[in-house]
């Protein structure tokens, strides 16, 4: 196979990166906090009109801290997107909290607000709601956050894949009261890897802080009442996210351009639906995605094996938590009051297709060639 690959979603880089990682060698600035840590956070913070942001070393860590912060304990019932990766959900387990995962709703493909009122119905006393912004796309939020005040429940947001979509018109990752976001290699950003918690409350953003720096209490001596972590961004990696910040929005209107090619490309395929967008936002379309109808014999297998025929990189949807081995234990709400689940039905005849800003008119070319071709067409 000599066909250069053509990929899903991978880092594209500008060289106004290299500048700050520059900087930060040229002062020495080689260390897990510094000049570009905090220029980032403060960028990002005016970026997203979040509030205060933390920097840290992934995603993940971002989740994990707004937990912390929660004080989710032993035992401790949170509600979480299922449909998602494991990333959103990972962290409740490392508090030894207790994940009820809440199915999806077709509308989205996030959180269902109906299958989150029953959760209430069965467990009254959650100790926080995750919901994640699945594929870009933001979810149901005026509907999922009354809920969680009708309970007075904790909101956080997982907009690791969702930096710079908006829903009427606000960031997503700015509703909840912690809100993070991921800048890991394939993310519409990237660091190389990193993550930032971001809140509207400064002390929360200075606790997370602390924690991410092993919780080192204000002493000469090392003195530590809590446990932390060692979870704060370097300033390289910060560095690279300062360059990047720059192209964030002619990523986002690249990355709905693929999107926009893709729906009109398969309009006169009955067979397939792209992904769901929600009116009341903009998304950022960090990958676009498919469905195939039900009654079709045409497989997502089919289709990412044609694709890598032609050395074209296309993953499945993620696939439920509540379908996860390490997970079977867990509870789960569907968003059918007859036990239907959205997420699974989605996760069978869905598919995530290449959606590479480097990829060329060529490459998009071929890749729905391939795909319509996989239908007879
Ligand atoms: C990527 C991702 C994360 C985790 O981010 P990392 O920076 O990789 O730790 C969390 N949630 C979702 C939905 C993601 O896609």
């Amino acid at each position: 196979m000599d066909r250069k690959r053509i990929y899903l979603s991978s880092p594209t880089m500008h060289g106004e990166e290299q500048k700050y990682v520059q900087e930060a060698f040229d002062t020495n600035w080689v260390a897990p906090l510094g000049p570009n840590v905090n220029a980032f956070e403060k960028e990002m913070a005016a970026y997203t009109d979040c509030g205060y942001a933390a920097a840290l070393s992934s995603g993940t860590a971002a989740i994990h801290l707004a937990l912390r912060l929660l004080g989710i304990r032993q035992g401790d019932v949170v509600f979480v997107s299922d449909l998602t990766f494991s990333a959103t959900c990972n962290p409740i387990v490392y508090e030894n909290g207790t994940p009820v995962f809440i199915d999806a709703e077709p509308d989205t493909w996030n959180m269902s607000p109906e299958a989150l009122k029953r959760a209430f119905d069965k467990y009254p006393n959650p100790k926080a709601v995750v919901c994640a912004h699945l594929y870009g796309t933001p979810a149901k939020l005026d509907e999922i956050m009354a809920i969680c005040e009708e309970h007075d429940v904790p909101f956080i947001e997982d907009a690791a894949e969702s930096l710079s979509s908006t829903y009427k018109g606000r960031q997503t990752g700015t509703f909840g009261k912690y809100g993070i976001y991921s800048f890991n290699g394939n993310k519409i950003i990237t660091t190389s890897g990193g993550g930032m918690l971001v809140s509207k409350e400064e002390e929360a953003v200075k606790k997370a802080t602390f924690l991410a720096t092993q919780a080192r209490d204000p002493a000469r001596h090392y003195q530590h009442s809590q446990i932390g972590y060692n979870y704060r961004m370097s300033n390289i990696t910060a560095g690279v996210g300062r360059g990047q910040l720059l192209h964030l929005e002619e990523h986002k209107s690249l990355k709905k351009v693929i999107y926009e090619k893709y729906r009109e490309a398969f309009a006169d395929v009955p067979e397939i639906t792209m992904n769901p967008l929600n009116p009341d936002g903009d998304a950022n379309c960090w990958l676009s995605c498919m469905t195939i109808a039900k009654d079709c014999n045409i497989t997502p297998d089919i289709i990412m094996d044609a694709l890598e025929e032609i050395n074209a990189e296309s993953r499945p949807i993620w696939k439920p938590m509540h379908l996860q081995p390490v997970f079977a234990a867990c509870d789960f709400i569907p968003h059918h009051a007859d036990g239907r689940s959205v997420g699974e039905d989605v996760f069978y005849r869905g598919m995530c297709l290449p959606s590479d800003i480097k990829n060329t008119k060529e490459d998009m070319e071929l890749i729905i060639s391939v795909v319509r071709h996989c239908f007879g067409r």
